[in-house]
């Protein structure tokens, strides 16, 4: 029996954790042989439903759930934890500004940066998901004193497997047979998913996609505006995609990528391609046998692209010029 990893997951009452914990609980993260306790943080008015929460996963009878704790506590729920995974956080309310909401989330992240980096294992890894995802995950990392930056991640996976499902339709192929789907930058209506250094089959998506009016504009507009449609059509923000997300960022950083393709997650700028250096910007990331992971070099980026990376790392450099004061 393998040791246990031990997972914390924030807003555990919400509705994409409600999705996330039982994939977690059944392996479909880290593998049906690797034993999980779960560490679930919840806000004080939320605990209740919590408790709810708990309780189903235990009728659920997981043979890899080796133990859960449920609190309020961050330092309780922080203890030990190999992975933190940051889904709680302050919705945007009408009339709230992004900057407002880019404030008071951003508190929440000084505390849970000192909290990880006081309680949480040597080899903690944070994930954040709660948006704004790329700038809370930077102000977590800039409180979480002695932990290295390359532990640090925000989601992205949910806009790539939406941009390789975009192409899979367009190009009348399964899903399975699109690869090297990069997003760039932040996770807003600003992303980048990079079509020109996609492929299908191995080849240029242009082999099998001629329309390069769609290409250039509806399939992004789609990708990014993905989210507000789905909000429209189920009154209801994604989850359960989001959850999905979330597992398969979580197994792409643990176990080596596949010979030849990438993965797309947030991860702090070591200036690769121009990119300011320190900003948490989603990249094409491999993760290499040893468990550590780079930033895929050398790809071609032609003016279209850059336009568009420029656009979206400007607008992490004004969240992160926003929230100067905390870092
Ligand atoms: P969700 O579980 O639906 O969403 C949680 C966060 O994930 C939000 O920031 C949301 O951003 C983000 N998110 C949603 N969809 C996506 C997506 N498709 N891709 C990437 N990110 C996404 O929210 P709920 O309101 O149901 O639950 C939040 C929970 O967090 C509540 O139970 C609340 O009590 C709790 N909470 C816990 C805290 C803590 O543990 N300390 C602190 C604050 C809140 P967006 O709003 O933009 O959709």
């Amino acid at each position: 029996m393998k040791t246990p990893v031990t997972i914390t997951v924030t807003g555990a009452a919400g509705q994409i954790a409600y999705s996330l914990l039982f994939r977690i609980a059944s392996g479909s993260m880290l593998g049906c042989d690797q034993p999980v306790n779960l560490r679930l943080l919840e806000i004080e008015p939320a605990m209740k439903a919590l408790n709810g929460v708990v309780m189903e996963l235990q009728d659920c009878a997981f043979p890899l759930v080796n133990d859960i704790v449920a609190t309020c506590d961050p330092d309780e729920a922080f203890k030990d934890a190999n992975w933190c995974i940051l889904v709680g956080s302050v919705p945007r309310k009408a009339g709230m500004e992004r900057k407002d909401l880019l404030s008071i989330n951003g508190k929440l992240f000084i505390g849970q940066g000192k909290s990880i980096a006081a309680n949480a294992a040597k080899d903690v890894r944070v994930f954040v998901v709660g948006n704004p995802c790329n700038t809370n995950a930077l102000i977590a990392m800039k409180n979480a004193a002695g932990v290295p930056n390359d532990r640090f991640f925000a989601m992205t996976r949910l806009d790539e497997n939406r941009a390789k499902s975009q192409l899979a339709d367009k190009a009348g192929v399964h899903v399975s047979r699109v690869t090297n789907m990069a997003i760039w930058g932040n996770h807003s209506a600003t992303q980048y998913p990079d079509w020109t250094n996609a492929k299908i089959d191995g080849k240029p998506v242009t082999d099998l996609i001629s329309d390069m009016d769609w290409l250039k504009g509806e399939f992004i507009t789609t990708v990014q505006q993905r989210g507000a449609a789905i909000i429209a059509a189920r009154g209801l923000s994604s989850a359960a995609s989001a959850a999905n997300a979330a597992v398969d960022t979580v197994r792409s950083l643990s176990f080596p990528t596949p010979e030849g393709d990438w993965h797309s997650v947030a991860v702090c700028s070591d200036g690769s391609y121009g990119i300011e250096a320190g900003i948490i910007c989603s990249f094409p990331i491999r993760t290499k046998e040893d468990g550590s992971w780079e930033i895929v070099q050398g790809l071609p980026i032609d003016a279209f692209s850059r336009e568009k990376i420029d656009a979206t790392v400007n607008e992490l450099l004004e969240e992160k010029a926003a929230v100067s004061d905390i870092l």
